[in-house]
């Protein structure tokens, strides 16, 4: 038989399929539906129910007699050809409902090995489901708890699969991108700084005005140790997921509404004071992972290359002051302007006059008003030195003390990154809102809603890759970066 003979074959067994079954099926489908427009939703749903069911049986149909001969695959580890072993059955979760086919098995008899080499293109990474469902829960899991994305995934497509399941395929498909990611990251850190320049991603579409890139950490209950702590005794515990953002855009300008489609950053800032930062945001790219500094320093570095970072005349970045966040700033980002994050300054104003006066006190809301003024206008000095003042007092507790001379280390440490009226006059950023707003949708939005415990880390890691995709808009695009082979 030749090909196109085996192929009318497939189209005639269709044909014949449509005329015994699929019209039929329609026709009762007519005679079933209401006359009368004010049906108008149960004709809908109806015929959203049967056209689905109908594809689904084309689907089944079309499985069993698809042609499966394929040329003699040699087995990857020695070379041999393999032998044919037969037709192996396999249900297949799809957008179309569950399908049972049958494909060849292939198999070593030198290395015992067996191969379906139609996998690649039927499986979605060797899970139980297709290729298309493979994306949707992944987006669902990206989105939601695996048991909401179960109830949806029945809800939206009548497919059933069990949360372990949906649980899996996204957290396979989340390592399988940063396995990936992470070889590309070790290489280009493997190579010399000359090297490096031609290997390093760059960026495509319009420029922007302004850089913003921002860090922080957000702590995940984990079931066991994230790898990278080699040292450190496998337990559950709490563990920091190092979470950064860059972005480029261009300010908005004014404290003005939001203007047409001007997409704000996620959680931007509360207005402060009159003032209210607004950026256009172009692109920008985010993660979540539990890795070392110097692994996070490269991912932000690497993923502003690919945003076009280092293109924008202005250029900052946000953190919370913390040694390792301005480690990776000095030593990737030299041209961006260091910002402490306006929301840590004000956690550590509130706390230390919570403790001298008491929680929520009009004395504690006064001499926080007084120091934010201050710092607000740049003049840490004077911040200081009223920390300074109530440092005298010979009646502070041990307590009281601590907070104290951490609030002054903290701010006089960090002088240099408190600019904040400089910060505003160009346009700039000052905080209360990207990087916690960050953490919170990326990490505690999905990772630490109630009854969360226990996360595998690199699982978790795999779902907060898929989310980043989701939060910085790039889901189809990363997709497909990574999948459309699917081999
Ligand atoms: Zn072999």
């Amino acid at each position: 038989m030749t090909t196109t003979q085996i192929v009318s074959h497939v189209k005639q067994f269709l044909n014949e399929k449509i005329h015994n079954e699929l019209v039929p099926a329609l026709e009762q489908l007519v005679e079933e539906l209401p006359d009368d427009l004010v049906e108008f939703s149960q004709v809908e749903r109806g015929l959203r129910e049967r056209f689905l069911k109908l594809a689904g049986d084309m689907l089944r149909g079309w499985t069993e007699v698809a042609i499966t001969r394929i040329a003699i695959p040699s087995c990857s580890s020695c070379g041999k050809p393999m032998r044919h072993k037969g037709l192996k059955p396999l249900t297949l979760a799809t957008t179309l409902g569950h399908v049972r086919l049958r494909r060849p098995r292939y198999r070593c008899e030198h290395c015992k090995r067996d191969v379906y080499p139609h996998d690649g293109c039927i499986r979605f990474l060797s899970n139980g489901v297709s290729l298309a469902l493979g994306k949707v829960v992944c987006r669902m899991s990206a989105d939601k708890p695996f048991a909401r994305a179960a109830e949806d995934l029945r809800e939206d497509y009548g497919v059933r699969l069990c949360k372990q399941t949906i649980e899996h395929v996204a957290e396979s498909a989340g390592k399988h991108i940063n396995t990936i990611e992470d070889r590309r990251r070790e290489t280009i850190q493997g190579l010399s700084p000359r090297e490096r320049l031609s290997a390093l991603p760059t960026a495509t579409g319009t420029p922007g005005e302004l850089a913003v890139a921002c860090c922080d950490g957000a702590m995940i209950h984990a079931g066991n140790k994230p790898k990278y702590l080699k040292n450190k005794a496998d337990q559950p515990g709490w563990y920091e997921v190092r979470t950064a953002s860059i972005a480029i855009g261009d300010p908005v300008q004014g404290g003005s509404e939001s203007s047409g489609d001007a997409s704000e950053m996620p959680n931007s800032d509360r207005p402060e004071r009159g003032h209210h930062f607004r950026m256009n945001v172009l692109r920008t790219r985010s993660f979540a992972r539990f890795e070392s500094v110097a692994d996070v320093g490269m991912d932000m570095y690497l993923r502003a290359c690919e945003v076009g970072f280092f293109d924008a005349p202005l250029q900052c970045f946000l953190s919370d002051g913390a040694v390792w966040l301005r480690n990776i700033a000095e030593e990737h980002f030299p041209d961006a302007i260091l910002i402490l994050d306006w929301y840590h300054v004000t956690e550590y104003v509130c706390e230390v006059a919570a403790l001298l006066f008491g929680q929520g006190t009009a004395q504690a809301k006064r001499w926080i008003e007084g120091r934010k003024a201050e710092l607000w206008d740049g003049r840490v000095g004077a911040a200081l030195c009223a920390i300074t003042r109530q440092r005298q007092r010979d009646d502070l507790t041990r307590q009281q003390r601590d907070a104290l001379d951490r609030t002054y280390t903290y701010l006089d440490g960090n002088r240099d990154r408190m600019q904040y009226p400089r910060y505003r006059e160009l346009g700039l950023p000052i905080g209360s809102g990207r990087a916690e707003g960050l953490c919170k949708t990326l990490v505690e939005g999905r990772c630490k809603q109630s009854g969360m415990r226990n996360w595998n880390p690199s699982g978790a890691e795999g779902i907060l890759r898929l989310r980043a995709a989701r939060h910085d808009g790039i889901f189809d695009q990363t997709w497909s970066q990574y999948f459309a082979s699917a081999a």
